[in-house]
């Protein structure tokens, strides 16, 4: 077994090395949280409307647990479908305007066996390389060709299309926020190839749902497209605050999911009184859009205040913004002394970002105030400033 502790070894000399760090929420602070004693800013948490702390979501939450109690004991084809289950699956078709919505235990699920449901080893997937990894996990487990085209590059992605051309079927996917980059897929164009080659176009709106659109549908309605997308994935675990993930399609293909998709055939049904906090969530999400405002609002000053400040961060509109740093030793370091300035900001490495492109995500949240981001800024230069970032 010593290889164990050779591969742990290899994993640290790159500062490659993961620790779990326990955390604690402060209820009545909810863009705060507490790590060895101390009270920090979150700047990395995917909290991005600021509901995870709700007190109605958690009342919700209560309430639901005294009648449905702690588990739901089975899968839902087996005897696990409890009744919050068809209200949450109504509400949520509702809100995107599609034919049928299915909830998945989370984002990772609903990837994975969406994929593997709809296409095997005679079929291509078009994957971009900055996909999620669950989106890749689902195309090795599904067997089919997994063709990955350099990020938003629609012409290598056209080219892939024509080389795979007698593919049984074809699947393109994509996030339409990237998740490390914060920057957007080209939807149009996507929809394009996918028209022009008769594929199927599955979006994973992970972190664009409950943030773009009048209601927080997503990316693909804001751009009008969401008639092009077959399979509009989402989760319940970033702008919601909470748990859990959604899967709109036709009914047809929901169908299908629920008699082929294993990840939701072999496991146990999320805790009902989840999905009766899901759906109030949804509630908030719909209705308070100065969540969303607030969110833009903040996202754009902090970006605007930290490429005055001289850092090079990506643009865009996105509550996701990178400051990429290079090598993992650095982003380590930057992240360090960022906590000692009372900021949490994690340190995102390879393999989740690609080699040589280690850096700071920031993420924002509707939970800060303009105050807490100014001021954010500020120690974020003297940082960049003592480790040599900022000349
Ligand atoms: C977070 C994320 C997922 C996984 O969602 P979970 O509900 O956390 O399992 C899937 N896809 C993308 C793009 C994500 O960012």
């Amino acid at each position: 077994m010593k290889w164990i502790e050779e591969e742990l070894h290899e994993i640290e000399k790159t500062s490659l090395k993961r620790r779990l760090r326990e955390t604690v929420p402060i209820v009545d602070k909810p863009g705060f949280i507490a790590r060895g004693g101390r009270t920090l800013l979150n700047l990395s948490s995917n909290d991005y409307l600021g509901l995870a702390q709700h007190p109605g979501i958690v009342e919700a939450m209560r309430d639901s647990l005294l009648i449905e109690g702690a588990g739901a004991g089975a899968s839902r084809l087996v005897t696990g479908n409890r009744k919050p289950y068809a209200l949450l699956e109504e509400a949520i078709a509702e809100w995107q305007r599609s034919g049928k919505a299915l909830v998945f235990a989370n984002g990772y699920m609903a990837n994975i066996g969406v994929i593997s449901a709809i296409v095997n080893r005679y079929d291509a997937v078009f994957s971009d390389q900055l996909n999620h990894a669950s989106i890749v996990d689902g195309i090795i487990l599904s067997r089919a060709e997994h063709a990955r085209y350099r990020h938003n590059d629609m012409e290598h992605l056209r080219y892939l299309l024509n080389k795979h051309r007698n593919k049984r079927r074809k699947l393109i996917v994509t996030d339409s926020v990237f998740s490390m980059d914060g920057d957007q897929a080209p939807l149009h164009e996507l929809a394009k190839l996918k028209q022009e080659y008769n594929a199927i176009l599955m979006v994973d709106e992970a972190h664009s749902g409950g943030i773009y659109g009048l209601y927080g549908e997503g990316l693909s309605h804001v751009l009008g497209l969401k008639h092009m997308v077959d399979i509009h994935v989402g989760t319940f675990s970033k702008a919601f605050g909470m748990y859990g993930a959604y899967v709109c399609a036709s009914d047809t293909l929901v169908n299908l999911l629920v008699n082929k998709a294993r990840s939701f055939i072999y496991s146990t049904a999320l805790p009902p009184a989840v999905v009766t906090g899901i759906r109030k969530a949804l509630d908030y999400v719909v209705r308070e859009s100065w969540r969303r405002e607030r969110l833009f609002e903040l996202s754009s000053s902090f970006r605007s205040s930290l490429c005055e400040a001289g850092f090079k961060v990506g643009d865009g509109d996105s509550p996701i913004i990178p400051l990429i740093l290079g090598e993992n030793d650095t982003a380590l370091r930057f992240s360090h002394a960022l906590e000692e300035e009372g900021i949490a900001a994690v340190a995102i490495r390879p393999p989740t970002v690609p080699k040589g492109t280690a850096r700071i995500r920031f993420s924002l949240s509707a939970a800060l105030t303009p105050i807490e981001v100014r001021d954010a800024v500020l120690k974020i230069s003297k940082v960049g400033h003592q480790l040599g970032v900022l000349k």
